[in-house]
């Protein structure tokens, strides 16, 4: 924790004129917006929280003294307090694992949200035996854009990139920012035959899109693993086959859709 102490003495001011006022909503607010400054990630913690106000609690009652019955109001009161304050850490946790895990660009899900997301895809695939298809999307030529028109225009353009794969997608797929121009979709409950339809669409749009105010014209080269049907041991896996189809993509002229299933032999044992 950053200041600990000051934290600590923040929160008794606060309880204890909480307590004393009768639970006025008023101080309550204040303290709410107050004391969430002075947390950060590591102190937001429930179990930093409750410890400070036990420690807290605890001298304030020592120091009023007060006969059982009043003590047992302020103890009533003081979780009141305390609850509060709890949702309010709940809330700041939570839009920090969202800041962290989303690109500020595209506003996608980056690579450290992979692990936590993918890896319910792949349970809820392996349990209830459904399939999943992952597949990995690459603009084509993207350093020509880059480098004919700058990275400001080349930002935009990924930005208005992402806004056409998400749109052709289900609410319950999912698209992430993989890499600089490389997106990773899964689409649950989808086989091979199903996928092609929206990953198609998804490469057509892009090719007949026009981008950015430069209105550039551009393709993306998409691969596709399916579980079970490549039969991927892990989640790491199954990307690996998907970028080996996105390269096999690449090799075979760009602008198109290719599974991992349609690869040889030869290039499957090259993952
Ligand atoms: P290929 O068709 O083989 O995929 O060629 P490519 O030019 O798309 O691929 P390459 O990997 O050679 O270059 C990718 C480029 O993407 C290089 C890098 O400058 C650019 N890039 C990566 N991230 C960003 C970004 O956030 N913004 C911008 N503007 N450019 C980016
Ligand atoms: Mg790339
Ligand atoms: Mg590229």
């Amino acid at each position: 924790m950053k200041n600990l102490r000051g934290f600590m003495m923040e929160y008794k001011n606060y309880l204890s004129e909480y307590l004393l006022k009768g639970g006025q909503d008023e101080v309550l607010f204040e303290a709410y917006q107050h004391l969430i400054r002075l947390l950060d990630v590591s102190s937001a913690q429930a179990a930093n929280i409750l410890d400070i106000h036990n420690q807290v609690l605890k001298d304030i009652l020592n120091i009023k003294q007060d006969n059982d019955v009043v003590q047992w109001i302020y103890i009533e009161r003081s979780t009141e307090f305390l609850a509060q304050i709890l949702i309010a850490t709940d809330a700041l946790l939570l839009s920090l694992r969202e800041n962290v895990e989303r690109d500020p660009l595209t506003g996608l899900y980056n690579r450290l949200a992979i692990e936590r997301i993918f890896s319910k895809f792949w349970a809820n695939a392996s349990i209830s035996k459904t399939p999943l298809t992952v597949a990995m999307l690459d603009i084509d030529n993207f350093k020509d854009v880059n480098d004919k028109y700058g990275h400001v225009i080349g930002d935009e353009l990924l930005k208005e990139v992402s806004v056409v794969i998400k749109t052709c997608l289900r609410d319950k797929d999912v698209v992430m920012r993989y890499g600089g121009e490389e997106f990773l979709i899964l689409l649950p409950e989808t086989d091979s035959c199903d996928a092609k339809t929206p990953l198609e669409r998804i490469r057509k749009r892009i090719e007949e899109g026009v981008f950015t105010e430069a209105r550039i014209k551009i393709t993306a080269s998409i691969g596709a693993a399916v579980y079970p049907d490549d039969r991927p041991l892990s989640m790491e896996e199954i990307i690996e086959f998907a970028d080996a189809a996105m390269y096999a993509a690449k090799a075979k002229g760009k602008n198109r859709l290719v599974f991992y299933s349609h690869l040889d032999s030869k290039n499957k044992e090259s993952t």
